[in-house]
């Protein structure tokens, strides 16, 4: 294998769409409003601009920026909130693909519009993973890393903390390139970007020996094992995840993944967990879901990309038609968080398709909801009806304010940006460097000024 190696993909030849009548160079990119859709994923979200640019190269970008006063970089479009929203226009990354492995660095570099549902199956064959997927594989790597999204693990950093090196094109269109090693503050505050400082159109990411893992479901956990077990049940598989509906003083679900070796004998799975049952089929996180959108569960071994994500690629995820907050804690007040939020489980389960509760390793990102802090992530799929969401978080907000809550930028949340910003020691310096590179506001929109600039 060469030091650089470019991998002909499938993914490669999904960049070949509608985009690519993108005309640069000519002083008039043509904006591509059939391949771009103009509401987010859920569809709680109408985008309020239907000028949308599709460039299909990282070197289409700079000609886009340099065109436009204002712009926003768009990925898979799966945040719930109008953090990628722009009234101007918006730059969609998703036909930036293209995937290079550096086997000697243990990097791949991506297009930032590449899935990881796409990259995944390809490092996996060249014998290398990535070291935690979230519970879907359709989110583009550039638009993931914006907003510190996660998988679960008490050793596992969020997704952003696997990042080694961006590039990225500032509101001058000139291009920079940004790396762990070289650029130690600059590069910190660049990772965990909220859309805040440029187009990015390269991400470098650690990788690993590939592995194999496993999957398998407990149900009925009751809150009290909780109360003095919560970081060895976290800490009982690679990556565990908790699923409840708040009623009946219970876990509803515990879904534990777990590294595991191929073709060894597999070892019977304790019928109990901390009281919880063992499974006796495929279960959905939401009770009445089909269980065939869901990764491979019951102990089977199978690929890491196929068993950390709780959706599989070629399925919907989650429920479809949703809506969804998040909200960080200190993992040593979780216990606590949660008996607090559980009070008020009487407004919030009737608008509850379900939470789930995982955690997260503290990272040096200045704007990672696990900055300097081991984290729960008490997470909230609720239904599709805004109104009533809008009538509970505030008083969710409340009850988790004497943790430091920290939301998650991509989901819906209404906590006030003077205690927001607060939670996180380093913001002075990400505006800065937001400034630095976006001198003119270029990328700024009514989010960023609501919840970071005031
Ligand atoms: C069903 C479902 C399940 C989810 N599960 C999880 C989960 O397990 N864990 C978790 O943490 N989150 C989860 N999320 C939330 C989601 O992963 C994040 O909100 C993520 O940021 C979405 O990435 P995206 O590419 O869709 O970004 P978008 O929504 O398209 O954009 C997000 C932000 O990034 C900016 N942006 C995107 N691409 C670029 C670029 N190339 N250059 C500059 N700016 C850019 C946008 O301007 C915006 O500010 C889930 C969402 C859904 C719909």
């Amino acid at each position: 294998m060469n030091r650089r190696e470019l991998l002909q993909t499938g993914a490669m030849a999904l960049a070949a769409g509608p985009a690519q009548r993108l005309m640069m160079g000519q002083g008039n990119p043509m904006n591509d409003h059939a391949a771009v859709p103009r509401t987010n994923w859920a569809k709680n979200l109408h985008y309020s601009t239907d000028r949308v640019y599709a460039p299909t190269d990282a070197a289409q970008v700079p000609e886009i920026v340099k065109a436009n006063a204002k712009l926003k970089g768009l990925g898979s479009r799966h945040c719930f909130n109008n953090i990628a929203d722009s009234t101007a226009a918006q730059i969609s990354m998703r036909e930036v693909k293209g995937i290079f492995i550096d086997p000697a660095a243990h990097t791949v570099t991506v297009g930032a519009g590449i899935a990881y549902g796409e990259l995944a199956p390809v490092l996996d064959k060249a014998g290398f993973a990535l070291g935690n997927l979230a519970s879907l594989p359709h989110i583009s790597v550039g638009g993931t890393i914006a907003t510190a999204t996660h998988g679960s693990g008490v050793h596992n950093k969020n997704l952003s903390a696997a990042v080694r090196a961006l590039e990225i094109v500032k509101a001058d269109g000139s291009v920079v390139q940004l790396s762990r090693d070289r650029d130690g503050d600059r590069f910190r505050m660049a990772v965990v970007h909220i859309g805040a400082i440029g187009v990015i159109t390269k991400v470098t990411l650690d990788i690993l020996p590939r592995y194999d893992m496993s999957q398998v479901v407990y149900q009925n956990l009751s809150f009290d094992q909780l109360e003095h077990n919560l970081e060895t049940i976290m800490a009982s598989g690679y990556s565990v995840s908790l699923f409840t509906d708040w009623q009946k003083n219970r876990v509803n679900q515990v879904w534990i993944k777990d590294k595991a070796i191929a073709g060894a004998t597999p070892k019977p799975l304790p019928p109990m967990f901390y009281g919880a049952t063992l499974q006796k089929h495929k279960l959905h996180p939401i009770d009445d879901h089909p269980a065939d959108a869901c990764t491979e569960q019951l102990g089977t071994i199978g690929p890491w990309y196929l068993r950390l994500p709780h959706f599989k690629m070629e399925f919907t995820p989650s429920s479809g038609e949703e809506i969804q907050s998040e909200f960080f804690v200190a993992r040593s007040d979780g216990y606590k968080a949660i008996r607090a939020v559980e009070k008020l489980k009487d407004r919030i389960t009737p608008h509850l398709f379900i939470t789930e509760l995982r955690s997260i390793a503290a990272d040096d990102l200045p704007m990672s909801m696990a900055h300097q802090r081991d984290s729960l992530a008490i997470h909230f799929t609720w239904k599709p009806e805004t109104e009533a969401v809008l009538k509970v978080l505030p008083d969710i907000q409340n009850a988790l304010e004497p943790f430091g809550v920290r939301p998650h930028w991509g989901k819906v949340f209404t906590i006030d940006p003077a205690y927001l910003r607060k939670q996180y020691p380093e913001l002075e310096g990400f505006r800065t460097f937001a400034k630095e590179m976006d001198p003119t506001g270029k990328f700024r929109n009514a989010y960023l000024d609501h919840n970071i600039f005031g």
